[in-house]
């Protein structure tokens, strides 16, 4: 196995990649390379049995220029410095190129969240969201849910924050429940504009989705409702995974039927009339998509070359290493990239801190009418800058509108001191 690329390594290619179709200063792009500040905190938080038990947790605000920073926070063991700078470069170009009004930013706290009790991880959460108190706010930095984090914990994090600042501010997080003033429409958004991605790549390709095979790598949030969605455009979702495995059937999978599944015994592998395979194998099936759903660096440079897929829609953030995309695209491999195609989510989560704004909800057929908008028009304008620019792919297309947007922001308002 290649070493694993550093994603934040990975981030910073990919910018240089896209800026050399752009008439931007070294300087300029530099800037956009890398993060304006780094919150690095150790959180101190007491465990069930009476004892205190450390927990590293990160905030990263990457830029600011089109508006204040945005994006998730994850629990997770892998988290690292760099993999949090990296998540927060890819909100600001994933906001930029759904042209929403954000930069980016990201968090994670070093927790497996399996290991911990509901209580605990409520006192991490409260913990942290303490230590975020001065950096955050509606205007300011608006955090979201990401990998391991849900409605649960973004409620505790908005009360937390409501009961420091003696206020009521629901629009300090996203991803909130129902009744804490979430929005319809936001847990599906991130596989929606999975699903609107495929669709509409499909139609680009002149290709057929109806019938066509479909492998989904990860059966979390983003990737089970992808699959849905994808199923329910007609087209045959053969193999899924989870970190246990994958399951294959040629003939086609019940996606509702594989996830109540997985509720009720912890993983998709072991659905009947299915045969098992490991991660690796999913990712290299003769299928006609796939559709990374996992974390980042699924695929690097040795992987790439056994991918029989026509046209991969990431639906992870930064799932294929550079060295993926060289040998991907050299092999007329289409990559559909992760700042448009898991979009979806950050921009329901825009809808959703407007509706907290202006206190005034919207109905779901609302939600998904102008998520669909969006994406599609952010789809289209990725295939014409790809198209004029010449780039060699669709990521590099992605990053040569977002970085200009970004740019156009900066250079407009001017440095200051
Ligand atoms: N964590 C999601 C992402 O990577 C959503 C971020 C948000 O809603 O702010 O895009």
């Amino acid at each position: 196995m290649a070493q694993e690329a550093n994603p934040f390594e990975s981030l910073q290619e990919q910018i240089d990649d896209a800026a050399a179709y752009l008439d931007v200063r070294d300087d300029v792009i530099e800037r956009l390379k890398n993060p304006e500040r780094v919150l690095e905190t150790n959180l101190s938080v007491e465990m069930d049995d009476g004892s205190i038990e450390l927990f590293r947790a990160y905030r990263s605000q990457f830029n600011g220029d089109r508006g204040p920073y945005k994006g998730g926070i994850r629990y997770h063991p892998g988290v690292t410095r760099d993999e949090v700078k990296a998540l927060s470069g890819w909100m600001v170009y994933k906001c930029a190129v759904v042209d929403i009004p954000y930069g980016g930013g990201k968090g994670g706290i070093v927790i497996d969240p399996k290991e911990y009790s509901e209580g605990e991880l409520e006192r991490v959460s409260r913990s942290f969201a303490k230590e975020l108190r001065p950096f955050i706010g509606v205007d300011r930095d608006i955090p979201a849910p990401d990998v391991n984090t849900g409605q649960r914990e973004m409620n505790w994090i908005k009360d937390t924050y409501e009961t420091l600042e003696n206020t009521t501010a629901p629009g300090v997080i996203t991803g909130k429940a129902l009744p804490n003033g979430g929005s319809e429409g936001r847990v599906e958004a991130t596989g929606r504009s999975t699903m609107l991605t495929a669709r509409e790549a499909f139609k680009y390709l002149d290709r057929d989705i109806e019938g066509a095979t479909v492998a989904v790598q990860g059966y979390g949030n983003a990737g089970w409702i992808a699959a849905k969605l994808i199923e329910d455009l007609g087209a045959n979702v053969v193999a899924v995974s989870d970190s246990s495995g994958g399951i294959y059937n040629p003939e086609g999978l019940d996606t509702r039927a594989v996830k109540d599944f997985k509720n009720e015994t912890g993983s998709v592998s072991g659905y009947e009339d299915t045969e098992s395979l490991t991660n690796e194998e999913l990712l290299t099936l003769d299928v006609d998509l796939l559709v990374p759903a996992a974390l980042e660096n699924a695929i690097d440079g040795d992987l790439a070359r056994d991918v029989r897929a026509d046209i991969i829609v990431e639906a992870a953030n930064g799932p294929l290493t550079p060295r993926a995309d060289d040998v991907l695209t050299e092999r007329g491999v289409h990559v559909f990239p992760d700042i448009l195609a898991n979009a979806g989510g950050v921009t329901v989560s825009y809808f959703e801190w407007v509706q907290n704004r202006q206190r005034f909800y919207w109905t779901e057929e609302r939600v998904n009418d102008e998520l669909e908008r969006v994406i599609v028009d952010a789809f289209d304008t990725l295939v014409d800058a790809y198209e004029s620019h010449g780039a060699p792919n669709f990521r590099t297309a992605a990053y040569v509108v977002a970085i200009q947007r970004v740019v156009n922001a900066y250079t407009s308002s001017g440095n200051w001191p």
